[in-house]
């Protein structure tokens, strides 16, 4: 790789597209990108028939090395780049991709633990890549996720983060729904207020070594600044933010 140099813009090729939720769709393409670190994005550019262009990032939700590039794309109504994932995107089509991309919001073996994951809507992204990587390589690895979702049916990748705690005990979820009651036991249906993180923090009863924030940049802020206050010290909080008003 030519250190220093820019990344090249590649073709990517769309090879399939699953629902996973009424807002968000994964898309699986081919793309021939060198490999990825669990958390890091990739650029997205679209070009017009009349050469307009359009750019944004989108995080890889697939584990490193997995034979697919994996991008969630929550459709928002009012937005130039996602309608277009979610109304005009078609198998076979193609479009420029760029990356991987990014070194701070990244996981990697030799990190360890425990790990704290805390996203809201399509922040679970890059969160589920480091679940992934982790469950590959460090499965007894203490690790808590918390997801705030609209509803139970919104929450991104439910039934395999479900399956990940079934499967591993020391993979612990928490959901809060913010405009629906609680399904599961345990679980909270409101935001997640500086009591809420203390209430889960201390049940999940361990010290954090890593933690990822991921969503919304008033999602990521409010969580963020809950957890210096239940005395996690800011450089174990890595944080990315996908853009909203604050
Ligand atoms: C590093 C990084 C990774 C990202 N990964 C993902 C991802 O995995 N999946 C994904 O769906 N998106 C992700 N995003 C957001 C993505 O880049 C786009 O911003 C998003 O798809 C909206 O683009 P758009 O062109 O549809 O909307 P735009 O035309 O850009 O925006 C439409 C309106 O929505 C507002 N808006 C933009 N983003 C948000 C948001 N997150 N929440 C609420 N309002 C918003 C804008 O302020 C604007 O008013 C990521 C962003 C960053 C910076």
């Amino acid at each position: 790789v030519n250190a220093g140099a820019p990344l090249a813009w590649q073709n990517a090729t769309i090879l399939r597209i699953e629902r996973q939720t009424p807002r968000i769709l994964s898309f699986f393409l081919r793309a021939p990108l060198a490999r990825h670190e669990a958390g890091q994005h990739v650029d997205v550019r679209l070009t017009a028939d009349d050469g307009y262009q359009a750019q944004r990032s989108y995080s890889i939700a697939s584990a490193p090395g997995a034979p697919e590039l994996e991008l969630a794309v929550e459709r928002l109504d009012d937005g130039e780049v996602s309608p277009y994932f979610h109304e005009i995107a078609r198998l076979g089509d193609q479009f420029e991709v760029r990356g991987p991309i990014g070194g701070h919001f990244i996981w990697r073996d030799e990190d360890g633990g425990p790990l704290l994951l805390v996203g809201g809507g399509s922040g679970l992204v890059p969160l589920m890549a480091i679940a992934r990587h982790r469950a590959s390589v460090a499965p007894d690895l203490p690790t808590l996720l918390i997801a705030s979702a609209r509803t139970w049916d919104d929450f991104l990748y439910r039934d395999e983060w479900l399956a990940m705690s079934d499967r591993m005990p020391e993979f612990a979820v928490r959901v809060t729904t913010t405009r629906e009651p609680h399904r599961r036991p345990g679980d909270l249906d409101r935001r997640l207020d500086q009591m809420a993180l203390r209430e889960i923090l201390g049940e999940w009863g361990r010290l954090p070594r890593h933690v990822y924030v991921c969503g919304s940049t008033p999602f990521v802020e409010a969580v963020a600044t809950h957890l210096t206050h239940e005395r996690i010290p800011p450089r174990q909080i890595r944080t990315e933010r996908y853009g909203g008003a604050v």
